[in-house]
């Protein structure tokens, strides 16, 4: 990411400076930086030892400590709901786990004072889950929290944190923990930028969740002093210092009346000349399934991930447990559209039930629909479940596979979903789907576009590294030009061709994906009236100019520029 000087640029607000990164969570807002406490400077000598008969107390006074630090976690996750409270009951899981814990007890049994133990056992287990990668190194951020919280504790001294701002203000930090970023107020922290962090770090799942914009991957975020006045624009991934008051303060008014005509969008999604495009959830189980159809915008689900269901499970749940389970979903949506999506399981979201061999490159390795190559009756037993799922309901589930690559395998897997009277697509996330879509297409009834991974494949960037967050951005001119030639592929054969990743749920880039030939589009519900009302303002063939202007740039800043500039 660059620094951009930015003097008396209208579109900077006439900000002095601005550093750039990823954009995650539209919004504009303004206010004074700060900045977390500063990690603890341990001052802990390695080489110190307990004697021998004080370290059964030293080895007490550990586990009061780890006990103190997770049952904090576990209080804020029960203060806090949705997202927060998984994230942190998550850490005070990790908080007590017992890969660090018993490496701990087992330095401090050696002699080693706790302090000291417990940096080096977090250390050892984070440098295991960095070499592991994806979301496991995600989560290296946690344990270094969980560090300074149980180190703290020991050595007595308050835990580390966000201060609590007297005036609204926009909290900068290096990556965000999940207990500071789950206590946050969104009336005092009003919108938030890190240095690393991706779309999916724990920082954006957070920001999103508060409704607060968000901007991640800000290489320079480092040289923005502490206490200065800075605007972060979630769309376009700018933090500016010090912006002339008054064009902020109109600028961010227009975002609140624009926010709360979002707020009133009803649908159903239409381009304001009437072609209408299906917005859709993604949904989890029937609880989030049953949220999204009470907002009452909504026309179905676009993609029901059923392996977030199951990621805890060490057996496979029965055909029966199953059958519930995607039977609630049906009936929150009843009678209307329902995709579901077979397991995704491998890489980022393993699932215990379903053994793989140990893999370099889990990415690339036996995920998804691969999962028959050793396990082909986990997807039989499954398709069973849906199919019974629907049984006495006016409904017909729409069925798909993840990480198809080949005809073979779309081909393959359509014939069991037919032969269970069930609608037949792919998820079209890998580069070779996409350029093979036409004849996929053929043995299909739909395609929803995984724009996450198809971004993630056709850039060689892994979609969880902060350090490539620029490159897996659902912008990039390589990606519009795979989706429009699968939108195309879909307009030739008059079928179905949705788009269930991130990129639905930004609403300039969902007008480009409409204009290239998109007919649906799924997201986390609370992102989808932005999206439909954005929709609702622009003509289809704006978005159809807007695409080509946006294939047309040579980066991903120059595209969002260029379809800006059609879009308004
Ligand atoms: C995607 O890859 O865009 C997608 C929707 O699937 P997931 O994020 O679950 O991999
Ligand atoms: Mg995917």
């Amino acid at each position: 990411m660059t620094e951009v000087t930015a003097m008396g640029s209208a579109d900077n607000f006439g900000a002095t400076r601005v550093v750039t990164g990823t954009p995650v969570v539209h919004g504009l807002a303004c206010g004074p930086v700060i900045r977390p406490a500063p990690r603890l400077a341990f001052d802990i000598d390695p080489a110190a030892t307990v004697d021998p008969d004080a370290r059964g107390a030293e080895q007490e006074r550990f586990a009061a400590a780890v006990a103190t630090v997770a049952s904090r976690f576990s209080a804020r996750a029960s203060a806090s709901t949705g997202s927060s409270a998984e994230v942190l009951a998550a850490t005070s899981g990790l908080a007590k786990d017992r890969a660090w814990t018993g490496a701990a007890r087992k330095l401090i049994a050696d002699g080693a004072p706790p302090a000291a133990a417990t940096i080096a056992a977090i250390e050892q287990i984070a440098t295991m889950f960095t070499k592991l990668g994806g979301r496991m190194a995600e989560r290296v951020t946690d344990l270094n929290d969980i560090r300074d919280r149980v180190v703290a504790e020991l050595l007595g001294v308050p835990e580390p944190g966000i201060p609590m701002p007297d005036e609204p203000s926009v909290l900068c930090a290096d990556d965000l923990a999940p207990a500071d970023t789950a206590g946050l107020d969104p009336t005092r922290v009003i919108a938030l930028a890190t240095r690393l962090g991706g779309p999916s770090s724990h920082t954006a799942i957070i920001a999103r969740q508060l409704g607060i914009p968000c901007v991640v991957a800000i290489a320079d975020l480092d040289s923005v002093p502490t206490g200065s006045t800075v605007y972060v624009d979630g769309e376009r991934g700018i933090v500016g210092l010090d912006p002339v008051a008054e064009q902020i303060a109109v600028a961010i008014d227009g975002h609140r009346r624009a926010a709360e005509a979002a707020a009133a969008w009803r649908g159903p999604g239409q381009t304001s000349d009437g072609h209408h495009i299906l917005i859709l959830a993604n949904v989890a189980d029937g609880t989030s399934a049953r949220k999204a159809a009470d907002l009452g915008i909504l026309e179905g689900v676009g993609l029901f991930r059923t392996e977030l269901a199951f990621l805890d499970r060490p057996d496979e749940p029965s055909v029966e447990e199953q059958t519930a389970l995607y039977r609630e979903v049906i009936d929150a949506f009843d009678g209307q559209k329902v995709v579901i999506r077979t397991l995704d399981a491998g890489s980022d979201k393993p699932l215990k039930f379903v053994t793989h061999p140990d893999e370099a490159n889990p990415a690339m390795g036996v995920r998804g629909n691969r999962i028959i190559m050793s396990n082909p009756e986990i997807r039989l037993h499954q398709l069973d479940a849906l199919a019974a799922a629907a049984q006495g309901t006016t409904a017909v589930p729409w069925v798909m596979a993840p990480m198809i690559a080949t005809v073979a395998e779309a081909r393959e897997f359509a014939a069991l979903v037919r032969e269970r009277g069930m609608i037949p697509g792919v998820m079209v996330e890998v580069p070779s789907a996409a350029v093979q879509a036409d004849k996929i297409l053929r043995e299909v009834d739909f395609v929803s576009i995984g724009t996450n991974d198809l971004t993630q494949y056709t850039m060689a960037a892994d979609r969880m590294s902060p350090e490539l967050a620029a490159l897996t951005d659902p912008w990039q001119p390589a990606v519009l030009a795979l989706i429009e030639r699968v939108g195309a592929a879909g307009a030739a054969q008059d079928k179905q061709v949705g788009v269930c990743g991130e990129a639905a749920a930004d609403p300039m880039l969902a007008c480009v994906l409409v204009g290239l030939g998109v007919t649906s589009l799924s997201a986390a519900p609370a992102a989808t009236a932005p999206v439909g009302l954005k929709l609702g303002m622009v003509t289809l063939e704006q978005c159809r100019a807007a695409a080509q202007a946006a294939m047309a740039a040579d980066s991903t800043q120059a595209a969002r520029e260029a379809a800006r500039a059609v879009l308004g």
